[in-house]
């Protein structure tokens, strides 16, 4: 059988029911880029998604053996262990290990979804005995702080498996590739090769695999959640700090507002030189001003409050926006929080029913100059307006506790959500 033809049925084998029954591996497989080499055992992949695959071995190979081992490599790419090694500092001398770690990490994957290949399930269980100490289901990173105690070299796969090639022999398994360490190989493609999948790319991939993994595996009545289910949780939805999201989003609202989107003829366009008798147009930066409008009533808490405003005025500062073009409103003049904050100007927005952030919006408009972005901190129980304030970008950082449900903003805001750590 041709080698293109194997590694078909073999994925087919993988999603097919009543075979692996793993559709969700769908997008993954088909990243996938066949390579034939005798340089590999069996199979191997390069970071950039292709698939290394001895076209001898694969001739003889069951379908469902390379099934596992292509399941094996996709795995080492879902589980980005090339990025991850590179993040934990492995190089040629340590990448034994790590592949040791990373192929438990694997095994962990496959033992879930019922398709371990009889040798990786064997070199697990040998490192296992080694180490009987060695937890389950724990993370690459984990397992190689662990394995990298051990007292004897690395465990590899055994004499017959190991194949001195070159003089990286050693350092290189002849069945695994980059995509277990990040380490390129001599006989890998260079990855702009080709037929590779670039790294942004690859991060789709994976995004994608772990949705379809959350939409068909993770739903299933009595499925109890293990470790692909914090994998696809974690690639799905990565959680990113609110406070480098509120700093992008003040930096961002500055620069919106700073200008470039006034065209005038007042200033001459330094190109106009060169350009005698024309009259190119000239930016004219406009000067940012910010207003903070801090909502001090109610269950704001005052810790959370004054991260929040750090990482503002933090942002702001940076960008070159002074204080006196930073005005902060409070709606309770005994909020001390906002104390190393030039305070320009403050108001007592406070209603007789409670917060109502309406009138602290309005207020804006009397400012001189008027503010150009608006940052409104608040646990958003409060009404607001139908429109922003005019020629003012609003961002709510919504001041919340670890699991709070967050209240309504309109659709004119940019909100973050800033929660406090569970
Ligand atoms: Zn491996």
């Amino acid at each position: 059988m041709r080698v293109a033809d194997a590694v078909a049925a073999a994925k087919l084998w993988l999603i097919s029911e009543g075979a692996a029954d793993l559709p969700y591996l769908s997008e993954g497989l088909y990243a996938l880029v066949t390579v034939e080499s005798d340089a590999v055992d069996t199979v191997a992949a390069d970071e950039s998604w292709r698939l290394y695959v001895n076209p001898a071995w694969a001739g003889v190979a069951r379908v469902d053996e390379l099934g596992r081992e292509i399941a094996h490599q996709l795995w080492h790419l879902l589980l980005d262990h090339a990025g991850r090694a590179r993040a934990a500092g492995v190089d040629r001398a340590t990448a034994a290990t790590w592949r040791t770690a990373s192929d438990l990490g694997v095994c962990d994957a496959l033992t879930d979804e019922g398709v371990v290949p009889e040798r990786l399930r064997e070199h697990a269980r040998a490192v296992r005995k080694a180490r009987p100490d060695l937890a389950e289901g724990r993370s690459t990173e984990e397992y190689w702080e662990q394995t990298r105690t051990l007292d004897s070299a690395p465990l590899d796969r055994g004499e017959g498996d190991r194949r001195a090639r070159d003089d990286t022999a050693g350092a290189e398994d002849a069945d695994e590739g980059s995509a277990s360490d990040g380490l390129p190989r001599s006989w890998e493609l260079p990855p702009e090769a080709a037929g590779g999948v670039e790294p942004a790319q690859g991060d789709d991939v994976r995004r994608s695999v772990a949705l379809a993994y959350r939409a068909a595996v993770a739903v299933r009545p009595g499925h109890t959640p293990g470790l692909l289910d914090r994998w696809a949780e974690q690639v799905a939805e990565p959680r990113i700090p609110w406070e480098y999201l509120l700093a992008q989003a003040a930096r961002r609202g500055v620069g919106w507002t700073s200008g470039r989107t006034h065209t005038t003829y007042a200033r001459p366009n330094r190109r106009a030189a060169s350009t005698p008798g024309i009259l190119l147009p000239g930016w004219r930066r406009q000067n940012p001003t910010v207003a903070c409008i801090v909502d001090t009533s109610g269950s704001v808490d005052e810790e959370m409050l004054g991260r929040a405003l750090g990482e503002v005025e933090g942002a702001v500062v940076a960008l070159g926006v002074g204080g006196s073009d930073l005005t902060v409103l409070t709606c309770d003049a005994a909020v001390h929080t906002v104390a190393r904050l030039r305070r320009a100007r403050d108001a007592d927005l406070v209603g007789g029913g409670g917060t109502d952030l309406r009138v602290a919006l309005a207020a804006l408009e009397t400012l001189r100059p008027r503010p150009t972005l608006a940052v409104v901190f608040t646990d958003g129980y409060t009404p607001w307006p139908d429109a922003p304030p005019p020629g003012c970008a609003v961002i709510v950082a919504l001041l919340l506790h670890a699991e709070q449900a967050a209240p309504d903003v309109p659709g004119w805001a940019t909100v973050i959500e800033c929660r406090a750590d569970p």
